[in-house]
């Protein structure tokens, strides 16, 4: 079997709608193609949201779909331990600090003119400094970015931190795009990587996940395009492994707004219902054939 592992990582917090379909379809028939695998990851590290109707949904719609994956499935509530351990060597290494704004202060924060560097929606860094000792019983725990960078070896070597793209980014980026260290401080600046009593965040949990099951091509919506410097970060401090990585199209309503998980319109549950074949499916997301 060739070491070509791609993932679909879907949230049980909604349906699955078009936009899932063509991430999952992609990935999945790109690992068949390479004579590899394929693996269901379950992100539910939100426990509130999360929830198993979802769950038992997203099983259903893929295999109607006609995929199959690999069992057992990970699900990220089962991980918890294992990215404690991460947050705990990041807060020995001083990389972390807690944050006590709350939602209403951040977005006052955010919306004012920004103190030093931060760009507009990124967070001005009111807290740093601020001590664990200081911080009382409930605080997010955020990546002091400017400070991990530096410890990466500061701007000269950040640059040389890259990641392939053999999809697209939103502005058609492709190919080796190169991490750089302003636009991370000023433009991502210090984000959550856990809560004092959730020890992980959608970035630090996908990348540790990504290299504990070995995936080799990610496969996603340009929406979290973004997201993937952020990402590169995080492997770089964690000594984990640089998957590629395949932006797709997001798939857009008759409007050109992006589909959402609300829609239930276009949900995949409703469109079987509305008599969908799975062959439609792949013909509505660009696929047939
Ligand atoms: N769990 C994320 C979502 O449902 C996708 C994560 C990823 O593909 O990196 O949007």
């Amino acid at each position: 079997m060739s070491s070509h592992v791609e993932r679909f990582a879907p949230s049980p917090t909604g349906s699955l709608h078009l936009g899932h379909a063509y991430s999952a379809l992609l990935a999945h028939d790109a690992a068949r193609k390479a004579g590899g695998r394929f693996l269901l990851r379950i992100e539910d590290i939100d426990t509130v949201r999360s929830r198993a109707d979802y769950e038992a949904a997203i099983y259903d719609d893929l295999a109607w779909l006609g995929l199959s994956w690999e069992e057992p499935v990970l699900r990220q509530s089962a991980r918890f331990e294992a990215y404690r351990a991460v947050i705990e060597q990041f807060i020995e290494r001083g990389l972390l600090y807690p944050c006590t704004c709350t939602r209403k202060q951040i977005a006052a924060a955010m919306s004012a003119p920004q103190e030093g560097s931060a760009g507009p929606g990124v967070y001005p860094g009111t807290c740093r400094g601020r001590s664990f000792a200081d911080a009382g019983g409930d605080y997010a725990l955020r990546l002091d970015m400017r400070k991990a960078l530096v410890s990466l070896g500061g701007a000269g070597v950040v640059k040389k931190l890259h990641f392939k793209e053999i999809g697209r980014g939103p502005g058609r980026e492709k190919g080796k795009i190169a991490l750089d260290m302003a636009a991370l401080i000023d433009g991502v600046g210090d984000i959550v990587l856990a809560r004092k009593d959730v020890p992980a965040s959608y970035h630090l949990s996908v990348v540790l996940d990504d290299a504990f099951q070995q995936v080799s091509h990610v496969t996603r919506g340009q929406d979290l395009f973004e997201a993937t410097p952020i990402h590169r970060v995080l492997q770089a401090l964690t000594g984990r492994p640089t998957p590629i990585y395949r932006h797709h199209d997001l798939i857009r309503d008759e409007d050109g707004k992006r589909l959402a998980k609300r829609d239930d319109a276009r949900s995949i549950a409703t469109l079987r219902m509305e008599g969908a074949a799975p062959d439609d499916i792949r013909a509505m997301v660009g696929l047939a054939g």
